[in-house]
């Protein structure tokens, strides 16, 4: 017996529901479309950036913290 699953479709940033048909699909409006698109733009620049001293000791830091010893 085949499982009809109906595919209910949200966009992504607000999480409104929204057609496959939607010409900006998968994002409910142009508005989402941007802050996805910033989304990404910011994450590439995070992996881009090399990992500095300053960062290696916040996380030796936080790390000596939970530790608790
Ligand atoms: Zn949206």
């Amino acid at each position: 017996m085949p499982r009809k699953r109906a595919i209910k479709l949200r966009c992504p940033i607000c999480k409104k529901a929204m057609k496959a048909a939607d010409p900006d699909f998968p994002f409910c409006s142009d508005r989402c479309r941007l802050i996805d698109l910033g989304k990404w733009a910011s994450g590439a620049y995070v992996i881009s950036s090399p990992v500095t001293d300053a960062d290696e000791a916040i996380r030796q830091d936080s790390v000596d913290d939970e530790d608790g010893d």
